[in-house]
């Protein structure tokens, strides 16, 4: 088969944007777009590639005194009467127009034209980010090679709309409960209602006041939100039992373990289990790709509110940020879409800052 991702498609970021989202890629269907990415880094005789899976590791050699990553996954989230790509004015519709194969063109295109960049530079083009993280290619590449990852600064190239997005939120989800006695309904003062009781729970959630955290000039605003709840028996009976799931999302200065001692503290008085959690990421602007990165884009950054892949390099001590032309608010929508003129300032300042 004829690779799509021809020498001067891959020399346009728009017309290769186009052409990675016409590959279709939903996450664990990754197989071919791999292929046809690996057959292009292979043929660059200034970069040495591995894959592992449907990931692929490409890396820059020059000895130069840092490494950045630039990172973008291949897979989309399922197909939703958008796929292939149509252009439509400065606007590219599709599945995966913003989330994020526009990014992940900044980097194919620079991999295959930046041959000396400033700074040593290792591509991660990575399977089903969109998925459970045990199928996510950058986890996966962290436990088998955690090598590959060494940096000193990253940048993920997922849908920022043009702005730098430092850091990420961190997110905790635990449940309270509230406990009663079971009667008949006919004669429920013999009972205790476990689902009035609840309605204290959902008090404290309605007074409290969320902490909006300023940390290297960016706003993490945080929020604590019932997300669940669960209660009840049959149509007769008083309950028992009653289960408010809660969804903490909470800026970087905080560690899972002391946003779950903040949960307790908010819910003293009551059982509160915890569920799960995922660290945050420090905003870490301060390392001097990072300064540099921020000079090219010339924009003061802001915090990213969601979880995203960032935390992953931040766990490993590397500063890292999120930076890509698509629009957060359409990904994984219907109308996905792109704007033709971010990718192209986009694509201009990742190569100021590296050529
Ligand atoms: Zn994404």
């Amino acid at each position: 088969m004829v690779n799509p991702l021809t020498p001067e498609v891959l020399a346009d970021p728009v017309a290769l944007t186009r052409a990675l989202v016409d590959i279709e890629s939903v996450s664990l269907d990754e197989k071919e777009i791999a292929d046809r990415v690996e057959e292009v880094l292979r043929s660059l005789p200034h970069l040495t590639t591995h894959r592992h899976g449907n990931t692929l590791m490409a890396r820059t050699d020059l000895g130069r005194a840092q490494r950045v990553v630039l990172a973008g996954h291949l897979d989309t989230v399922p197909l939703n009467d958008n796929f292939p790509s149509t252009a439509e004015g400065d606007r590219i519709y599709g599945c995966g127009t913003s989330d994020m194969k526009s990014g992940v063109a900044f980097a194919l295109n620079l991999a295959v034209t930046l041959p000396e960049p400033r700074y040593d530079v290792t591509y991660f083009f990575y399977e089903a980010e969109e998925i459970e993280s045990r199928y996510n290619g950058l986890n996966l590449v962290a436990q088998a090679y955690p090598h590959w990852l060494e940096a000193d600064f990253a940048v993920l190239l997922e849908p920022t709309y043009g702005v730098v997005e430092a850091g990420c939120q961190g997110t905790m989800r635990a449940t309270v409960r509230t406990r009663g006695r079971r009667a008949h309904s006919a004669r429920s003062w013999k009972g205790v209602n476990a689902i009035h009781a609840a309605g204290a729970v959902l008090d404290r959630l309605a007074a409290y006041e969320a902490r909006t955290v300023e940390i290297d000039g960016c706003t993490y605003r945080e929020g604590l939100n019932a997300v669940r709840i669960h209660g009840g028996v049959a149509g007769n009976v008083v309950p028992d039992l009653c289960e408010v799931e809660v969804n903490y999302r909470f800026a970087p200065d905080r560690t899972p373990d002391e946003a779950h001692a903040h949960v307790q503290e908010v819910f003293d008085g009551f059982e509160v289990t915890l569920t799960d959690s995922a660290a945050g990421a420090l905003p870490g602007l301060t390392a001097a790709p990072a300064v540099e990165f921020l000079a090219a884009v010339g924009a003061a950054p802001v915090g990213k509110l969601g979880w995203t892949d960032v935390a992953r390099f931040a766990a490993l001590g590397i500063p890292a940020l999120n930076f890509g032309p698509g629009d957060p608010n359409v990904a994984h929508a219907p109308d996905e879409h792109v704007e033709i003129g971010l990718i192209r300032e986009g694509a201009a300042t990742l190569r100021r800052w590296l050529a």
